[in-house]
């Protein structure tokens, strides 16, 4: 009993600690984004229109200094005081459109993660549940992304749910995923689950691997402890 008041204290105490000296660092993550909706290539919620999300990118600018992942995992590890609102950026699934954002993002020096599944890089595999390739980045798309902007991720080989893998098939997709994207100059060994589905078995796979989870729970980040916390961008609003 007295053990449950002390860790209730202690979370309360955390919590307006937090809220008073360490401002979270926001993970935002994005699909699609093209200037007209085509539905055979993803999903509604996954689109998003290029001038609104133009418009939100530079409304968050005006709220948040934009980091890379590499640093904001930086600071969340080791920062205690954190006044300045600091946010991420990052896409997942590789659609090729992402291209078109790019130059935009650039010119407003904004930092970008782009979480891949290698398996449609080819040009030629059919997504089961989209449609075929040419919607989707090919590797030599990925040959020409060199900006120091942009830091490339795993998003599983396959777009799979992680979570219903076993731990053996699980820690292979993430060898796979570095067979195929570790050399590019500008990998970084952090793994976006799909969907965000992750058990506890991944989550140590990962660790054993030296590899970031990146999650999508809706959450803000203040401290580093299982994993990078992610929100869907929204453009609607
Ligand atoms: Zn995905």
């Amino acid at each position: 009993m007295a053990n449950k008041i002390i860790t209730k204290i202690l979370r309360k105490t955390e919590r307006i600690y937090n809220k008073l000296l360490l401002a979270p660092i926001e993970v935002f993550v994005f699909h699609s984004v093209s200037d007209t909706y085509d539905p055979s290539s993803c999903l509604k919620q996954d689109w998003s229109s290029t001038a609104a999300f133009r418009q939100k990118i530079l409304e968050l600018k005006q709220q948040y200094t934009f980091i890379s992942l590499p640093e904001a995992t930086s600071r969340l590890q080791s920062e205690n005081l954190r006044r300045k609102h600091y946010a991420v950026l990052t896409s997942d699934d590789g659609f090729k459109t992402v291209l078109t954002v790019l130059p935009f993002l650039t010119e407003q020096n904004i930092p970008i993660t782009l979480f891949l599944n290698p398996q449609y890089l080819d040009g030629t595999t059919i997504r089961p549940d989209y449609a075929p390739q040419p919607q989707y980045l090919t590797h030599a798309d990925l040959a020409q992304i060199t900006s120091p902007l942009v830091t490339i991720g795993m998003h599983g080989y396959q777009h799979l749910d992680c979570a219903a893998q076993t731990p053996s098939d699980f820690r292979q997709n993430v060898s796979a995923c570095i067979d195929a994207l570790g050399a590019h100059p500008r990998y970084i060994p952090y793994f976006a689950y799909p969907w965000g589905n992750h058990t506890p078995s991944t989550q140590q796979t990962l660790r054993d691997m030296c590899i970031t989870p990146v999650l999508c729970d809706g959450r803000s980040n203040h401290r580093y402890s299982d994993g990078i916390s992610r929100r869907c961008i929204d453009t609607t609003r």
